[in-house]
């Protein structure tokens, strides 16, 4: 029986959608793209038994017409991993220092006036 290796997934191989029966696709073979697809899905490296994923984790954008896999496919469709993705995007925004807009109000103030114009208009009011 070949299951899906996602978390919380429950596909197996005799999973059907919409009547089709689900496809499963290995690990690839190649380690770095290997080590990418188990980093996204929280999993460690098993030697002990081959690893699958459905095609539920894959967007579209990465099946060939025939349904296949292409190369540079990544699984990037997981319920965590995107409520992860969500809140590691809300902490950068609001830690990000409004650095731009601090230089801005720098540049606009008007250089101070030199001693010697000062010391004029204050003699003049006496
Ligand atoms: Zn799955």
């Amino acid at each position: 029986m070949i299951t899906c290796a996602a978390d919380n997934c429950p596909s197996t191989q005799d999973t059907r959608i919409d009547g089709n029966l689900i496809t499963l696709f290995p690990f690839p073979e190649d380690d770095q793209r290997k080590n990418q697809w188990l980093r996204n899905c929280d999993l460690l490296l098993s030697d002990d038994e081959p690893l699958y994923l459905c095609e539920l984790h894959f967007e579209e954008s990465y099946f060939t017409e025939s349904k296949d896999l292409k190369p540079n496919a990544i699984p990037t469709i997981f319920d965590k991993k995107e409520e992860l993705l969500i809140k590691q995007e809300e902490i950068m925004s609001q830690t990000t220092p409004p650095k731009q807009k601090q230089i801005n109000e720098l540049t606009l103030r008007t250089p101070p006036q030199s001693p010697f114009v000062q010391d004029n208009v204050s003699l003049f009011f006496i």
